[in-house]
Protein backbone atom coordinates (compact mmCIF):
# COMPACT_ATOMS: atom_id res chain seq x y z
CA UNK A 1 0.00 0.00 0.00
CA UNK A 2 1.36 3.44 -0.70
CA UNK A 3 0.13 6.55 1.02
CA UNK A 4 0.65 10.03 0.09
CA UNK A 5 0.52 12.96 2.43
CA UNK A 6 -0.17 16.23 0.60
CA UNK A 7 0.86 19.18 3.42
CA UNK A 8 2.68 21.98 3.69
CA UNK A 9 4.40 20.56 7.33
CA UNK A 10 5.95 17.59 6.34
CA UNK A 11 8.09 16.77 9.64
CA UNK A 12 4.54 17.07 11.10
CA UNK A 13 3.49 13.46 9.63
CA UNK A 14 7.22 11.63 8.82
CA UNK A 15 8.32 11.54 12.89
CA UNK A 16 5.12 8.87 13.11
CA UNK A 17 6.91 6.68 11.08
CA UNK A 18 10.40 6.55 13.03
CA UNK A 19 9.33 3.73 15.37
CA UNK A 20 7.42 1.19 16.31
CA UNK A 21 5.14 -1.16 14.09
CA UNK A 22 4.58 1.25 11.16
CA UNK A 23 8.04 1.64 10.64
CA UNK A 24 8.58 -2.08 10.54
CA UNK A 25 5.80 -2.09 7.54
CA UNK A 26 8.11 -0.06 5.71
CA UNK A 27 11.24 -2.12 6.28
CA UNK A 28 9.13 -5.24 5.17
CA UNK A 29 8.08 -3.03 2.22
CA UNK A 30 4.28 -3.04 3.51
CA UNK A 31 4.04 0.40 3.32
CA UNK A 32 5.29 3.42 1.48
CA UNK A 33 5.20 6.22 2.24
CA UNK A 34 5.36 9.69 0.48
CA UNK A 35 5.11 13.36 0.94
CA UNK A 36 3.94 16.38 -1.45
CA UNK A 37 4.23 19.96 -0.42
CA UNK A 38 1.45 22.59 -2.30
CA UNK A 39 4.24 24.93 -1.83
CA UNK A 40 6.82 23.16 -4.25
CA UNK A 41 3.83 23.81 -6.92
CA UNK A 42 2.80 28.04 -6.51
CA UNK A 43 3.72 30.38 -8.96
CA UNK A 44 3.78 33.03 -6.87
CA UNK A 45 7.43 34.62 -6.35
CA UNK A 46 7.35 34.25 -2.14
CA UNK A 47 5.58 30.54 -2.52
CA UNK A 48 2.83 31.82 -0.44
CA UNK A 49 0.32 29.11 0.02
CA UNK A 50 -2.77 31.19 2.04
CA UNK A 51 -4.98 33.10 1.06
CA UNK A 52 -7.91 35.50 1.67
CA UNK A 53 -11.64 34.45 1.34
CA UNK A 54 -13.66 35.42 -1.30
CA UNK A 55 -16.72 37.70 0.20
CA UNK A 56 -14.98 37.56 3.59
CA UNK A 57 -14.90 35.46 6.33
CA UNK A 58 -12.68 35.43 9.11
CA UNK A 59 -9.28 33.55 8.40
CA UNK A 60 -7.38 33.05 5.39
CA UNK A 61 -7.50 29.39 3.27
CA UNK A 62 -4.96 26.97 1.37
CA UNK A 63 -4.45 29.21 -1.98
CA UNK A 64 -6.59 27.59 -4.41
CA UNK A 65 -3.28 27.04 -7.31
CA UNK A 66 -0.87 25.20 -4.68
CA UNK A 67 -3.47 22.90 -3.86
CA UNK A 68 -5.16 22.19 -7.42
CA UNK A 69 -1.84 21.48 -8.94
CA UNK A 70 -0.13 19.48 -6.80
CA UNK A 71 -3.26 17.08 -6.55
CA UNK A 72 -3.74 17.19 -10.23
CA UNK A 73 0.05 16.26 -10.51
CA UNK A 74 -0.34 13.51 -8.24
CA UNK A 75 -3.62 12.29 -10.38
CA UNK A 76 -1.93 12.47 -13.66
CA UNK A 77 0.99 10.07 -12.56
CA UNK A 78 -1.28 8.22 -10.68
CA UNK A 79 -4.72 7.70 -11.94
CA UNK A 80 -5.74 4.72 -9.53
CA UNK A 81 -5.21 6.83 -6.87
CA UNK A 82 -7.68 7.39 -3.81
CA UNK A 83 -7.73 10.69 -2.74
CA UNK A 84 -9.01 11.32 1.02
CA UNK A 85 -9.58 14.96 2.87
CA UNK A 86 -9.50 15.42 6.19
CA UNK A 87 -12.33 17.90 7.51
CA UNK A 88 -14.82 18.52 10.19
CA UNK A 89 -17.51 18.66 7.69
CA UNK A 90 -16.50 15.19 6.63
CA UNK A 91 -18.37 12.31 7.65
CA UNK A 92 -17.13 10.28 10.98
CA UNK A 93 -14.13 8.15 10.32
CA UNK A 94 -14.77 4.52 11.85
CA UNK A 95 -13.31 1.15 11.80
CA UNK A 96 -15.57 0.23 9.00
CA UNK A 97 -13.51 2.69 6.95
CA UNK A 98 -10.22 1.80 8.53
CA UNK A 99 -10.98 -2.13 7.34
CA UNK A 100 -12.19 -0.69 3.60
CA UNK A 101 -9.94 1.41 2.86
CA UNK A 102 -6.96 -1.06 3.29
CA UNK A 103 -7.80 -2.86 0.13
CA UNK A 104 -6.78 0.32 -1.53
CA UNK A 105 -3.66 0.65 -3.71
CA UNK A 106 -2.30 4.09 -2.92
CA UNK A 107 -4.63 6.54 -0.95
CA UNK A 108 -3.78 10.15 -0.87
CA UNK A 109 -4.57 12.63 2.24
CA UNK A 110 -5.23 15.83 1.51
CA UNK A 111 -4.36 17.67 5.04
CA UNK A 112 -5.93 21.54 4.93
CA UNK A 113 -4.26 24.46 7.40
CA UNK A 114 -6.03 27.77 8.13
CA UNK A 115 -9.53 28.01 7.56
CA UNK A 116 -9.34 25.03 5.37
CA UNK A 117 -9.57 24.49 1.78
CA UNK A 118 -11.51 25.46 -1.38
CA UNK A 119 -14.43 23.97 -2.21
CA UNK A 120 -13.63 23.59 -6.04
CA UNK A 121 -10.49 21.76 -4.96
CA UNK A 122 -12.61 18.99 -2.62
CA UNK A 123 -15.11 18.89 -5.11
CA UNK A 124 -12.45 17.84 -8.14
CA UNK A 125 -10.20 15.66 -6.31
CA UNK A 126 -12.05 13.92 -3.29
CA UNK A 127 -12.60 10.69 -3.00
CA UNK A 128 -14.36 10.75 0.40
CA UNK A 129 -13.83 13.39 3.02
CA UNK A 130 -13.21 12.09 6.70
CA UNK A 131 -13.35 14.19 10.60
CA UNK A 132 -12.16 12.56 12.96
CA UNK A 133 -14.18 13.92 15.19
CA UNK A 134 -16.70 16.76 16.09
CA UNK A 135 -13.54 18.85 17.52
CA UNK A 136 -11.32 21.48 15.29
CA UNK A 137 -8.08 20.80 14.71
CA UNK A 138 -5.24 23.53 13.66
CA UNK A 139 -4.66 21.40 10.37
CA UNK A 140 -5.52 18.13 9.08
CA UNK A 141 -1.56 16.23 9.81
CA UNK A 142 -3.27 14.65 13.02
CA UNK A 143 -6.61 13.43 11.47
CA UNK A 144 -4.96 12.28 8.49
CA UNK A 145 -2.22 10.01 10.87
CA UNK A 146 -4.99 9.03 12.58
CA UNK A 147 -6.63 7.18 9.53
CA UNK A 148 -3.72 6.04 8.04
CA UNK A 149 -2.91 4.18 11.16
CA UNK A 150 -5.78 2.85 11.55
CA UNK A 151 -5.81 1.58 7.53
CA UNK A 152 -2.71 0.15 8.74
CA UNK A 153 -3.60 -2.31 10.95
CA UNK A 154 -5.63 -4.02 8.73
CA UNK A 155 -3.09 -4.45 5.76
CA UNK A 156 -1.97 -8.17 6.13
CA UNK A 157 1.07 -8.45 7.33
CA UNK A 158 1.36 -5.10 9.40
CA UNK A 159 0.15 -6.36 12.44
CA UNK A 160 2.46 -9.25 14.16
CA UNK A 161 -0.41 -11.29 15.43
CA UNK A 162 -3.67 -10.88 12.57
CA UNK A 163 -5.55 -13.25 15.15
CA UNK A 164 -5.92 -9.96 17.78
CA UNK A 165 -7.72 -7.86 15.26
CA UNK A 166 -10.83 -10.38 15.77
CA UNK A 167 -10.87 -9.42 19.08
CA UNK A 168 -10.81 -5.33 19.21
CA UNK A 169 -13.58 -3.16 19.79
CA UNK A 170 -16.23 -2.02 17.25
CA UNK A 171 -15.58 -5.74 15.68
CA UNK A 172 -19.15 -6.77 16.56
CA UNK A 173 -20.19 -3.47 17.53
CA UNK A 174 -18.99 -4.41 20.97
CA UNK A 175 -16.02 -2.77 22.78
CA UNK A 176 -13.19 -5.67 23.62
CA UNK A 177 -13.86 -6.97 27.24
CA UNK A 178 -11.73 -5.93 29.92
CA UNK A 179 -7.60 -7.18 29.76
CA UNK A 180 -4.98 -8.47 32.54
CA UNK A 181 -1.55 -8.73 32.72
CA UNK A 182 0.43 -10.22 35.38
CA UNK A 183 1.09 -10.19 37.97
CA UNK A 184 -2.70 -11.66 39.35
CA UNK A 185 -2.46 -9.44 42.16
CA UNK A 186 -1.41 -5.87 41.84
CA UNK A 187 -1.61 -2.55 44.13
CA UNK A 188 -3.80 -4.65 46.20
CA UNK A 189 -6.61 -5.24 43.38
CA UNK A 190 -6.79 -9.27 41.72
CA UNK A 191 -7.29 -10.31 38.38
CA UNK A 192 -10.78 -11.81 38.10
CA UNK A 193 -10.78 -15.27 39.81
CA UNK A 194 -13.37 -16.59 36.29
CA UNK A 195 -9.72 -15.65 34.53
CA UNK A 196 -7.66 -17.85 36.49
CA UNK A 197 -9.79 -21.32 35.80
CA UNK A 198 -7.87 -22.27 32.29
CA UNK A 199 -11.53 -23.20 31.28
CA UNK A 200 -11.17 -21.84 27.45
CA UNK A 201 -14.81 -22.12 26.55
CA UNK A 202 -16.28 -20.27 29.78
CA UNK A 203 -13.63 -17.42 29.49
CA UNK A 204 -15.03 -16.97 25.63
CA UNK A 205 -18.32 -16.87 26.88
CA UNK A 206 -17.62 -14.81 29.89
CA UNK A 207 -15.60 -12.03 27.90
CA UNK A 208 -18.89 -11.84 25.53
CA UNK A 209 -20.94 -10.94 28.26
CA UNK A 210 -18.05 -8.92 29.52
CA UNK A 211 -18.00 -7.01 26.32
CA UNK A 212 -21.58 -6.38 26.27
CA UNK A 213 -21.45 -5.05 29.76
CA UNK A 214 -18.73 -2.74 28.94
CA UNK A 215 -20.32 -1.33 25.57
CA UNK A 216 -23.50 -0.81 27.68
CA UNK A 217 -21.86 1.06 29.95
CA UNK A 218 -19.53 3.23 27.96
CA UNK A 219 -21.34 3.26 24.35
CA UNK A 220 -24.38 2.83 24.99
CA UNK A 221 -25.20 3.80 21.40
CA UNK A 222 -22.79 1.29 20.14
CA UNK A 223 -24.73 -1.16 22.37
CA UNK A 224 -28.43 -0.02 20.80
CA UNK A 225 -26.68 -1.16 17.38
CA UNK A 226 -25.39 -4.22 18.43
CA UNK A 227 -29.06 -5.40 19.67
CA UNK A 228 -31.19 -4.12 16.78
CA UNK A 229 -28.34 -6.57 14.53
CA UNK A 230 -28.82 -9.55 16.60
N1 LIG B 1 -12.80 26.38 9.23
C1 LIG B 1 -12.88 24.95 9.25
C2 LIG B 1 -14.25 24.53 9.76
O1 LIG B 1 -14.82 25.25 10.59
O2 LIG B 1 -14.75 23.46 9.36
C3 LIG B 1 -11.80 24.36 10.13
C4 LIG B 1 -10.44 24.42 9.54
S1 LIG B 1 -9.20 23.64 10.51
C5 LIG B 1 -8.66 24.94 11.53
C6 LIG B 1 -7.89 23.38 9.41
C7 LIG B 1 -7.80 21.98 8.83
O3 LIG B 1 -7.66 21.03 9.87
C8 LIG B 1 -9.00 21.49 8.04
O4 LIG B 1 -8.96 21.96 6.72
C9 LIG B 1 -8.87 19.99 8.12
O5 LIG B 1 -7.98 19.47 7.15
C10 LIG B 1 -8.22 19.79 9.49
N2 LIG B 1 -9.18 19.39 10.54
C11 LIG B 1 -9.55 20.12 11.61
N3 LIG B 1 -10.40 19.46 12.39
C12 LIG B 1 -10.58 18.25 11.83
C13 LIG B 1 -11.35 17.12 12.17
N4 LIG B 1 -12.12 17.10 13.26
N5 LIG B 1 -11.29 16.03 11.36
C14 LIG B 1 -10.52 16.05 10.24
N6 LIG B 1 -9.76 17.11 9.87
C15 LIG B 1 -9.79 18.19 10.64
Amino acid sequence: MKFTFVTLFENLVSFYFDDSILKKAIQNKLLHVAYVNPRDFSVDKHKKVDDYQVGGGAGLLLQTQPLYDALNHIKIKNPDAYFVFAAPAGKPFVQFDAKRLARKKHIVFVSGRYEGIDERVVESFCDEVFSIGDYILTGGELASLVMCDAISRNITGVLGNENSLDEESFEHQLLEAPSFAKPIVYANKSVPSEFLKGNHAKMSNLKNELAKLKTQYFRPDLFFLAKTRR
